[in-house]
Parts: C-alpha cells; structure tokens; sequence
C-alpha cells in the first residue's frame, strides 16, 4: 500500500490492505475485521480525530453561510433554524465518515500505534544504562 492508497481507500471507506472489504459496520462503527483478506481492524483508533479535522475545515464555510445570511437579509432566528442548521449539519457530519476512512488507513500504512512498554522477564534483567 502506497501514500496514494490512503486516500483512495479512505474515501472509499475500504479495507486498507486489500482495498475490498468495509471498513464500517454502519455510519461510524469501525469493522471488527476485513470480511475479505481478515485484516483485523484493532490497530485502529483515530479517537477524536476526525471529529477535530472535520470541525476545523468545514467549520469555516458552515459559519460563514450562517454569517452571510444574516449580512444579506437579517432574517429572524428561526430562519437560521431552517436554513443554517442544516447547512452546518451537512457540511460537517458526512465528512466524519470519510475523514475516519482515511486516518484509519494512515495509521495502517505508517504503523501508527500506542507505545507499548516491553514488560518481559529479559528486559527486566537487562541492565539499566543512563543516556549522557
Ligand atoms: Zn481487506
């Protein structure tokens, strides 16, 4: 899987190994494991990431419609109810889907993972050096 691969497999909200399998069982719901090559889905955990792209990027034009209508017309607030609201809702929650396809296959490709600690019997027997 290459760099470009992110992106074409995000989108496309597929598996990040074969490009095949869903990625998502459901809206956001991340697969337990590709139904095709059994790619197992655990390393995945993009956590608020998406929300937080999404937010910064569409949360420029959502606020600006909302700006601009009431520059325009100085409608009443129920107006922005019908009009604004569903605007931002459309631009920010459907890119969530999408943004998480492709953290997902970023994290795949550059093997991104938590630090995990070596507990083992060997590494507390190794000596315990100080770095200078
Ligand atoms: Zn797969």
């Amino acid at each position: 899987m290459t760099k470009a691969s992110v992106l074409k497999y995000g989108l496309k909200c597929r598996c990040p190994e074969c490009g095949k399998g869903r990625l998502f069982n459901g809206f956001l719901t991340l697969a337990p494991r590709c139904e095709v090559c059994g790619l197992d889905y655990s390393f995945a955990d993009p956590a608020d990431g998406p929300a937080f792209f999404i937010m910064i990027i569409m949360g420029i034009p959502a606020a600006g419609f909302g700006v601009w209508v009431e520059i325009m017309w100085e409608p009443s607030v129920w107006v922005h109810l019908l009009t604004s609201g569903p605007f931002m809702l459309l631009t920010c929650i459907p890119p969530i889907r999408f943004a998480k396809g492709m953290l997902v296959a970023s994290q795949y490709v550059n093997k991104a993972e938590e630090v995990r600690f070596d507990t083992s019997a060997q590494a507390k027997d190794a000596p315990v050096t100080a770095m200078r």
